[in-house]
């Protein structure tokens, strides 16, 4: 039986992080440090009589994000009401745009492992208004307006991600690019930034998409890579016993590491749009976008080519080290000191990330650790030149330059930990060693070659690690030869 594959489209909320609310002044603030329902007004509150004004700010944030998602900006946008009834939501509807959207027909580029890129079709980013926020607690309902009206993207993709690994590069990639633009902190513990999937399973041979269910509420990437994982078992699981899937709500149920499903959709829901009468039809100039295209920062795609035909790194890595800017920016600067960019990357993507997940530093967070770039290039430079080896790098003073932000030349010399190079003093050691450990050389001696590492090991560590590990291989295979 051939296989199923996953077919996937992500819809995105990304709150325009602007001073004030989509349609009034009314200021936007930090939705978990503010005190409940104390940024609202009158509009916020859907009172009768009031009347939006457009925020002019938000719209320049939603045309740079639709730029940078590679999308046509159409001269005319429309906003429009969407009319439902829900608690968070006290005028009845949400406006919204619909037919006439901000942007349209983008698309994002995303890395797989295996050093391909591939495109991922943006359908459309329009701008709306963000609802209130319910919590259901002790058996109630509690609702906190300050959320409501803040201006809010939403960005449709095409159904093209053919996996939960694709989603989530597609959802790290977004969520960088909104960072480097500096409209939106990414912070999906706040909800600032909040994605759903759409997802379905596809029998190759299937003229057509199958039946798709959504997830929704999914509060980290990692969360939403399971739920797309746990979807598309039960979709297929549904497929081998005959069954059919429905179309559905789910959510992720956390705690039970399962999808729930909220409901099932009778038929498709009907919002009753139609073009928001309290508000002009908006026009966007060609040169008001030329202006903002003009204004974009370097995003990520931009320096990781650089990075990629400049400094000759592969793909994967200046995908990598380009996905914050500040990790970007750190790179940069212990390439300029000039250590050699391939072992800057390696250093920085393995060891550097790994303390800094183990202390839990988030990547973006990265200027504030305790080991400068320009601290981290003289290790590195140290490395290039010879005196200290890269073990001794890894387990002796790069922690502690992270321990106590020492610099890294005063470390090896406080610590003695320069590399021993000198043939004479390595001779000695591995006669020493090899008489020591008589019994492996004896089994080396009787062909057993696996031994070599382990009697390279002995070497190593009665020097302290310091010894070149080239020449201590050097002049151990230069013994071991004569011995034969
Ligand atoms: P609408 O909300 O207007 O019905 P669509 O159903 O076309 O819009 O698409 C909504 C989202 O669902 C988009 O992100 C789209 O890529 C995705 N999608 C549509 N069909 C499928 C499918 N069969 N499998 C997975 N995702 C889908
Ligand atoms: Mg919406």
């Amino acid at each position: 039986m051939s296989e199923w594959q996953t077919v996937i489209g992500l819809e995105v909320h990304a709150e325009m992080e602007t001073e004030s609310k989509m349609f009034s002044s009314c200021p936007v603030v930090d939705s978990v440090e503010a005190e409940p329902n104390t940024a609202v007004d009158a509009l916020s509150l859907g009172m009768p009589g009031t009347l939006p004004v457009i925020n002019t700010r938000a719209m320049e944030y939603g045309i740079m994000v639709g730029l940078a998602l590679n999308c046509e900006i159409p001269p005319i946008n429309q906003f429009a009401r969407k009319n439902y009834f829900y608690p968070d939501l006290p005028k009845g509807y949400q406006i919204s745009q619909y037919d006439r959207p901000l942007a349209v027909n983008g698309h994002i580029n995303i890395e797989l492992e295996d050093g391909a890129s591939k495109r991922i079709r943006v359908r459309r980013a329009h701008m709306e208004e963000d609802t209130g926020k319910l919590s259901h607690i002790m058996g109630g309902s509690l609702v906190d307006y300050n959320r409501a009206g803040v201006p809010l993207l939403e960005i449709v993709s095409e159904p093209d991600i053919s996996s939960a690994e694709e989603a989530e590069a597609f959802a790290r990639k977004l969520r960088s690019i909104l960072r480097y633009l500096g409209v939106n902190s990414g912070d999906m513990s706040k909800g600032v930034l909040r994605f759903e999937a759409n997802v379905s399973v596809l029998h190759q041979g299937d003229a057509e998409l199958r039946e798709r269910t959504e997830i929704k509420n999914l509060n980290s990437i990692r969360n939403m890579v399971k739920a797309i994982e746990a979807e598309a078992k039960r979709q297929i699981k549904l497929y081998s016993n005959g069954d059919t899937v429905k179309p559905a709500t789910l959510g992720w149920d956390e705690a039970a590491q399962k999808i729930k499903v909220q409901r099932y959709k009778e038929r498709a829901d009907e919002y009753r749009y139609f073009p928001e009468p309290d508000l002009p039809i908006v026009e966007v100039s060609r040169e008001k976008v030329a202006e903002i295209s003009a204004q974009l920062p370097a995003l990520p795609d931009e320096l990781r080519r650089r990075f990629v035909d400049q400094l000759g790194l592969s793909n994967y890595d200046a995908a990598v080290l380009t996905s914050e800017r500040a990790v970007a920016e750190y790179f940069q600067k212990i390439v300029d000191a000039g250590v050699d960019p391939k072992l800057a990357a390696n250093w920085l993507a393995t060891d550097l990330f790994r303390m800094m997940n183990a202390n839990e530093i988030e990547r973006e967070l990265i200027d504030g650790i305790p080991v400068t770039a320009r601290n981290f290039a003289s290790l590195l430079a140290l490395i290039e030149q010879g005196t200290i080896n890269q073990s001794i790098a890894r387990k002796q003073v790069l922690p502690e330059m992270w321990s106590t932000g020492a610099d890294a030349r005063d470390i090896v010399e406080d610590r003695g930990l320069a590399q021993v190079s000198d043939p004479a003093i390595i001779e000695a050691s591995v006669k020493i060693a090899l008489a020591e450990n008589d019994e492996l050389l004896q089994r080396y001696l009787d062909g057993n070659e696996k031994v070599l590492n382990a009697l390279f090991g002995k070497i190593m560590g009665a020097m302290r690690g310091k010894a070149d590990p080239a020449v201590v291989r050097g002049v151990l295979l230069g013994k071991l030869e004569s011995m034969k």
